[in-house]
């Protein structure tokens, strides 16, 4: 991914192709996980009248607010509300440091699909059954525990059913030289994890080809591939 395109060209027009294309035909999805999930799908598409997206970091592991002299958030913004728009849920998203929680430094170093539940469940607006919905999208200065394992190739997950995405920063970070290519990384994985949360990347087809991008890192905890 990181070679198909150059800093110095890009448009915002170009990058928000690129990225719906690239959150709509990638990765087959999630980690399988053996607890009943929560089913936040079902209950988004049958009374959602408005989404927001809230975000935190760990200290040491914020988000890019800018690429070249773009608002990196704006990719986000633009991507996730021209998928509603035909269906009028307006989604807010934040664009700078001051409208996300900064959560200070955190205990571990790595992280596990409960520890994320955790620090998602401190910042959960609802509980997601009215009309209004609430996606939690953490960044995480650290690495994903899967089956005991740090991974150090997967940029982000969205756990399996549920509203809540982690970013991995460091993988981010180890993604490209280019804070440019760095930042929309991080774009295109916030919105193909927010993809796979209201079920629009992975409708049930696996996918067969090799993940996207694992040259640089997985965008999910893709067991399959
Ligand atoms: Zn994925």
């Amino acid at each position: 991914m990181t070679n198909s395109y150059s800093n110095k060209t890009l448009t915002p027009l170009f990058v928000i192709t690129f990225l719906l294309s690239f959150t709509l035909a990638s990765c087959n999805g999630e980690e399988q996980s053996i607890e009943p999930a929560e089913d936040f799908v079902s209950d988004f598409y049958s009374n959602a009248r408005s989404l927001e997206i809230t975000v935190a970091f760990e200290q040491g592991a914020e988000p890019y607010t800018k690429y070249n002299t773009f608002d990196s958030w704006d990719v986000c913004d633009t991507n996730i509300n021209s998928l509603f728009s035909s269906e009028n849920i307006p989604v807010s998203v934040p664009k700078t440091l001051d409208e996300i929680t900064n959560l200070g430094r955190l205990e571990q170093n790595n992280y596990t699909r409960e520890n994320i539940v955790q620090l998602a469940a401190a910042l959960q607006s609802n509980e997601n059954k009215g009309h209004q919905k609430n996606i939690v999208l953490l960044f995480l200065d650290g690495f994903y525990i899967q089956n005991g394992v740090a991974e150090n190739r997967i940029l982000g997950i969205n756990l399996d059913g549920t509203p809540t995405i982690a970013i991995f920063k460091p993988v981010i970070e180890s993604a490209s030289n280019s804070r440019t290519e760095k930042a929309l990384i991080e774009q295109s994985t916030i919105v193909h994890e927010i993809g796979h949360a209201i079920g629009l990347v992975n409708k049930g087809v696996r996918a067969t080809t090799a993940h996207h991008d694992t040259a640089n890192g997985a965008h999910c905890t893709n067991e399959g591939s």
